[in-house]
């Protein structure tokens, strides 16, 4: 993992304090059961214009609330309130840079006792200088896990659970370990889900593949991004369908898509080269489309940011 900076400070119990101030005792319920929800969200810096651009900030705090209902707790601000409280903290932290926000929704009482009912919820967001996620984007030599994707009968993968990242750490873990970039993870049934923390697609003769949400992916706000990208920008078909593990093997091109990880190319898998064994054109195309999005360049798309900092009027002589 690359550069990554600290936080001044954070959201917590309602109000933007010194990170030092934010924390939570060893006996909190979250803490002990894994029974937290998450987000994560990036910021780029846009020299140019001098201003911090959130990504999908309102999509991502609808996602939060999503997997916040699936385990009952109420984060207690709706997805614009959320949007307020993080452009106060960012401009409170005044980053000129890119950046890594981590909201968090979770059962704060301080108890024993494995439920959801009758458990105190709290809400609370910070965000650090943060580079990539991966180091090799132009290239993954990935794996597939030995390990499976949780299961929506057992933690919903769409819910973006603290307790379900157990999952992801075995398999990021034992990939790296054994040499790999990342991972590859099967779905109960056998097919390909997603990686650790990213989605994944799969280009056949000029197609392009993804699992669809309900193969047990997270359903990524990027993985959304990108499929409006392929077919609205570079007039590709996408098609929402079951990836067998084989098709990986054969593909022409494999990419990773998640707000970590950006757009990564995938260029081995094991033993294999996918493609010629290295970044295709698609791929390329569709990264360079997604960074110029995420930076401001791209008019069409501005609507997918938030700028943090508001222009201040101009003065009258
Ligand atoms: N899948 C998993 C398991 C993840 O943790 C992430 C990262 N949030 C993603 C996919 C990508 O989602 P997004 O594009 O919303 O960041």
């Amino acid at each position: 993992m690359a550069d990554q900076g600290k936080p001044k400070y954070a959201f917590f119990k309602g109000s933007i304090v010194p990170l030092a101030e934010a924390t939570i005792g060893v006996m909190t319920h979250a803490f002990n059961y894994g029974t937290g929800v998450f987000g994560g969200l990036r910021g780029y810096w846009n020299d140019d214009e001098a201003q911090l651009f959130v990504f999908r900030p309102h999509d991502h705090f609808e996602r939060l609330i999503q997997s916040a209902r699936l385990m009952r707790i109420d984060v207690g601000y709706s997805a614009s309130e959320l949007v307020d409280i993080l452009t106060d903290l960012l401009r409170a932290e005044g980053f000129r840079e890119n950046i890594y926000i981590r909201p968090l929704a979770y059962k704060s009482s301080e108890m024993i006792g494995v439920r959801l009912h009758d458990v105190e919820d709290a809400f609370t967001v910070f965000a650090l200088p943060f580079g990539r996620y991966v180091d090799k984007e132009e290239g993954l030599h990935v794996g597939f896990s030995a390990w499976r994707r949780v299961d929506d009968n057992a933690i919903p993968a769409r819910g973006k659970v603290t307790g379900a990242y157990a999952n992801s750490a075995l398999i990021k873990t034992d990939a790296q370990l054994a040499g790999y970039d990342e991972a590859l993870v099967l779905n109960q049934d056998g097919h390909v889900s997603e990686a650790s923390a990213a989605n994944v697609f799969v280009v056949r003769k000029g197609v392009v593949y993804t699992p669809p949400v309900e193969s047990n992916v997270l359903e990524g706000i990027v993985r959304r991004s990108v499929i409006d990208l392929l077919r609205d920008e570079l007039d590709l078909t996408v098609v929402e369908r079951n990836i067998d593990r084989t098709e990986v093997y054969i593909a022409d091109e494999v990419f990773l898509c998640g707000t970590g990880v950006q757009v990564a190319a995938i260029t081995k898998v094991e033993h294999r080269d996918i493609g010629s064994g290295q970044m295709g054109e698609i791929t390329r195309g569709v990264r360079n489309l997604f960074f110029d999005v995420v930076s401001g360049r791209a008019p069409d798309y501005r609507h997918w940011l938030t700028p943090v900092y508001t222009k201040e009027p101009v003065q009258s002589r």
